[in-house]
């Protein structure tokens, strides 16, 4: 039983994906050709109902016509897979165009058919060909047309004169017909923009991550870094402390070891401030072998405190370089946000807390 069912679902998909299948000519929407295709089956099945309701009438006019409808709507079926997408587009736009008035002319306005011309109206507007002039100018000439077609049936008896039974028994397969079709083509271009909108919010955030983030320790860029700064220090409600550091002889390790070894420290490194420091530590790689951490409400102690307790762990990190192992220090230089110094004033303490440190040994925090 399941087995049956698995074998339905893959037939289904199969048929499925061959409507949905590209004409293969680049530049156009595979969305569109699917929506003609799922539109011209709608009406090939709307022709292949009203051929069984006329057949059953008896009604050789009517049975004619709508052996016409079927022949025709299967022929745009097939050309869809032979043509260009916008070639499929304006010979379906035609048949149904052509299609409706005739329908008009021949059944008269009771069986309802003249609101094809509304699923054209949203088939047209939805479809990608831009063209808005366009768009509106044949809008217009649907209204034209639709008043015309009333007016004039107002005054004309229609060709083939069909009894209150089949009137109302085609007026219901029109109704259901035009909600379908109008329901298929919303709904497959909706689902289309949806799918777009999707994937260009994805799309977004992917670049604003990728504009924010260093690549090579994944820590935050310099570019956020200021803007996360300057958005604290304006809503700063509590104590802020911020901390620039920078590893100690850096340049022998790169000299000694290779450049390769000097980016593994780095990446180490920085995987110790992420594992070690308060969880909501904004951590960035401000340049080279310099970091800039933000506390955002500890205060000098606290924060000194904190970089005790990572300083440990950094000295304790341990190096292959190839021919020997070799340990790393950093030295950090601490300031408290005093609530009125701006961004520069603050960056500049701490880097010269950072230089008296380098000054004074390396290796240590300086507050
Ligand atoms: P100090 O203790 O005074 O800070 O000495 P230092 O050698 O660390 O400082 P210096 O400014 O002389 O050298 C910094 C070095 O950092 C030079 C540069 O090649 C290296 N560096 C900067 N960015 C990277 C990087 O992304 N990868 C590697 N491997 N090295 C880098
Ligand atoms: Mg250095
Ligand atoms: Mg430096």
């Amino acid at each position: 039983m399941k087995e049956q069912e698995m074998n339905e679902k893959s037939v289904l998909a199969i048929v499925y994906e061959n409507i949905c299948r590209d004409t293969g000519k680049q530049n156009e929407s595979a969305r569109l050709i699917a929506v003609i295709r799922f539109l011209t089956l709608s009406l090939l099945s709307h022709s292949l109902v009203c051929s069984i309701l006329v057949s059953a009438t008896g009604h050789t006019g009517a049975l004619v016509f709508s052996a016409f409808s079927l022949v025709l709507f299967l022929g745009v079926f097939v050309l869809s897979y032979h043509c260009s997408t916008f070639t499929s587009y304006c010979i379906l736009n035609v048949c149904i165009l052509f299609w409706t008035i005739i329908n008009v002319y021949i059944f008269g306005w009771n069986i309802g058919v003249q609101h094809f011309l509304v699923v054209l109206l949203v088939f047209v507007f939805f479809s990608k060909y831009k063209h808005e002039t366009g768009k509106i100018v044949y809008s217009v000439f649907l209204f034209a047309l639709r008043l015309y077609l009333y007016y004039y049936c107002k005054s004309n008896s229609p060709s083939i004169r069909i009894n209150d039974v089949l009137n109302n028994a085609m007026q219901t397969v029109n109704t259901f017909f035009i909600f379908l079709s109008m329901g298929l083509v919303a709904y497959l271009f909706s689902s289309s923009t949806q799918e777009m909108e999707g994937k260009l919010i994805e799309y977004n955030k992917e670049l604003q991550k990728q504009a924010s983030i260093d690549p090579l320790t994944g820590l935050y860029n310099r570019r956020r870094t200021m803007e996360y700064l300057d958005n604290l220090l304006k809503t700063a409600y509590s104590q802020i402390s911020i901390c620039l550091c920078d590893i100690d002889h850096f340049k022998r390790v790169n000299d000694t070891y290779g450049h390769d070894v000097g980016d593994i420290v780095l990446k180490a490194i920085s995987d110790t401030f992420r594992k070690k420091l308060p969880p909501d530590t904004f951590i960035s790689r401000w340049g080279g072998e310099e970091f800039l951490l933000i506390f955002p409400r500890l205060n000098g102690d606290e924060a000194g405190a904190a970089l005790g307790i990572l300083r440990q762990k950094i000295r304790e990190l341990s190096f292959d370089g190839g021919t020997e192992q070799f340990t790393i220090s950093l030295t950090y230089g601490l300031v408290e946000y005093d609530f009125h110094s701006d961004i520069t004033t603050l960056l500049k303490e701490a880097d010269e807390k950072l230089y008296i440190g380098k000054e004074s040994g390396r290796d240590r925090i300086v507050f």
